[in-house]
């Protein structure tokens, strides 16, 4: 064990400066504890995968001009549980969807400013304006203001336990040397999944995962799970899975940010040899990208290319354009067969297969804002969904693959935030928020529910740690 400096003493320690971190630091804060929080990065690139983030939130809301569909609670918490096949853990997605709405009022009583939204159909979310960057940046106003110290380019190390097996503080190594710091309350772990490292990418998610392109930030290196699994914590959820999207397969290859498609399901999914390979139409955007990115990656080379004719561009240009956020211009030609030699597929295989589509498509209401039934029939792989012919020239084709954007991985925890150990008991002053909380994504993703759940959390982290700081 490395020699210490002197260290600093506060009632709650927090760890990470994303979402759930800052959200933990400022329920803390309001609760007359002395906080500190540790960030890893330098304070230009603060606020890890939040910050890159478009940081849309989904919550419980009536119909109304911007999202057709009401959402219950009832609804929000069974389609959470339907996406991961049931296995979430029902007690923490009870807990998200009873609070998301407070955490939108909560945000917006701190300075957070909205989208107004534009019509959604797989369920009520808000985009605060700026994105990500926005909303950490104004939550990292609100903690400077309160006098909460961040000490940043500090990576936490190590957790410091009594010899009850408490949780009393963390080791962390500042550009100085490092440091211990006792926490009085305890201390909240929010420093983000293993997505950034690919050691623990290869060990968890398999070969040639080192190899994924990285959405996010750089700094999540699954420390916190690393720094809580030494003492005995339960590792819980997903770990052979994580959360991917659609994207642009010419993306920079970390910190990529938004590169996504997202409006590939108006389009078809073409292999390197000219085939379709999944249902396109299988349902709402939010229910599928997640999915079909990993899909794309595990056929054949790991690249497919998104096809498009003109409609959906030319139909409505404001959605084509908030969809297809990549910078990268798409492949463009007046026919099937040249877009196939621009993107070096085989035409003939290439032709051929757009036209048994088109010849399956069938007459039928076209409706982009609910699962319209309009479906191709008799081929191999139907569309079940917005099935039209693509007969418009010109034809445009995005390259794409999957990424990572976090892991589903985590920490056994209870509705209290409270990190469970391996014998079942919660480890005395030890807390969980955000990514490195486990059982709450199987297989698939609830859209526009991390930033979310990071809050909640994060709220509820900072809070108990605070009130235990008072005992
Ligand atoms: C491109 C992109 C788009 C996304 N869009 C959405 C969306 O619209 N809606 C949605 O809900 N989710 C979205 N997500 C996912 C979501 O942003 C994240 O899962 C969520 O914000 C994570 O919050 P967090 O606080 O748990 O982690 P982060 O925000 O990643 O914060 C973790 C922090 O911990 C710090 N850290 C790491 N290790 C240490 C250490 N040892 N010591 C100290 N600090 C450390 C990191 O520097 C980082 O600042 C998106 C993600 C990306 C990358």
């Amino acid at each position: 064990m490395p020699e210490s400096i002197p260290g600093i003493d506060c009632d709650v320690a927090v760890i990470g400066g994303g979402i759930a971190g800052l959200s933990a630091a400022i329920s803390a804060m309001n609760e007359g504890a002395e906080v500190i929080l540790l960030e890893k990065a330098p304070k230009l690139q603060r606020g890890g995968n939040s910050a890159i983030a478009d940081a849309q939130i989904r919550y419980p809301h009536e119909a109304d001009e911007y999202c057709p569909t009401r959402q219950t609670k009832e609804d929000f918490f069974d389609a959470f549980l339907r996406v991961s096949r049931g296995r979430a853990n029902k007690d923490l997605v009870r807990v998200v969807v009873d609070n998301a709405a407070d955490v939108v009022d909560w945000l917006t009583e701190m300075g957070i400013a909205w989208e107004k939204g534009y019509p959604n159909v797989a369920g009520y979310r808000r985009q605060p304006v700026g994105g990500g960057w926005q909303l950490v940046d104004t939550l990292y106003k609100h903690l400077e203001r309160g006098g909460v110290h961040v000490a940043y380019e500090t990576a936490a190390e190590t957790l410091l336990t009594s010899r009850s097996g408490r949780v009393v503080g963390v080791r962390a190594l500042e550009p100085e040397g490092y440091t211990d710091i006792q926490a009085r309350g305890g201390v909240v772990i929010a420093c983000g999944g293993f997505e950034a490292n690919p050691e623990m990418r290869v060990r968890y998610l398999g070969r040639h995962m080192d190899g994924l392109i990285l959405r996010g930030s750089r700094y999540n290196t699954g420390d916190g799970l690393r720094m809580a699994l030494a003492i005995g914590a339960l590792p819980a959820g997903q770990w052979g899975d994580f959360h991917s999207a659609v994207l642009d397969a010419r993306s920079t290859p970390f910190e990529c940010g938004v590169t996504a498609i997202y409006i590939f399901q108006l389009g078809l999914f073409i292999d390197e040899d000219g085939e379709r390979f999944l249902d396109e139409g299988e349902d709402f955007r939010d229910q599928t990208y997640v999915k079909f990115s990993k899909a794309i990656m595990a056929h054949k080379s790991g690249v497919a290319f998104n096809v498009f004719d003109n409609k959906p561009r030319a139909e409505d240009p404001e959605a084509w354009k908030r969809a297809i956020r990549t910078d990268e211009e798409a492949f463009e030609a007046p026919s099937i067969r040249e877009l196939a030699t621009r993107i070096e597929v085989p035409d003939d295989r290439m032709e051929r297969t757009i036209d048994e589509y088109n010849a399956a498509c069938q007459a039928g209401e076209f409706d982009p804002l609910t699962l319209d039934g309009l479906a191709t029939r008799g081929l191999g792989v139907n569309k079940t969904n917005w099935a039209r012919p693509l007969d418009t020239p010109p034809y445009l084709a995005y390259p794409v693959t999957g990424g990572i954007t976090f892991t589903f991985g985590g920490l056994k925890s209870n509705p209290k935030a409270q990190v469970i150990h391996s014998t079942g008991r919660a480890i005395p002053g030890l807390y969980v928020a955000g990514e490195p909380m486990g059982e709450l994504y199987y297989y698939n993703y609830m859209g526009a529910t991390s930033v979310l759940r990071g809050a909640v959390f994060g709220r509820i982290a900072g809070r108990e740690a605070a009130r235990q700081a008072a005992t």
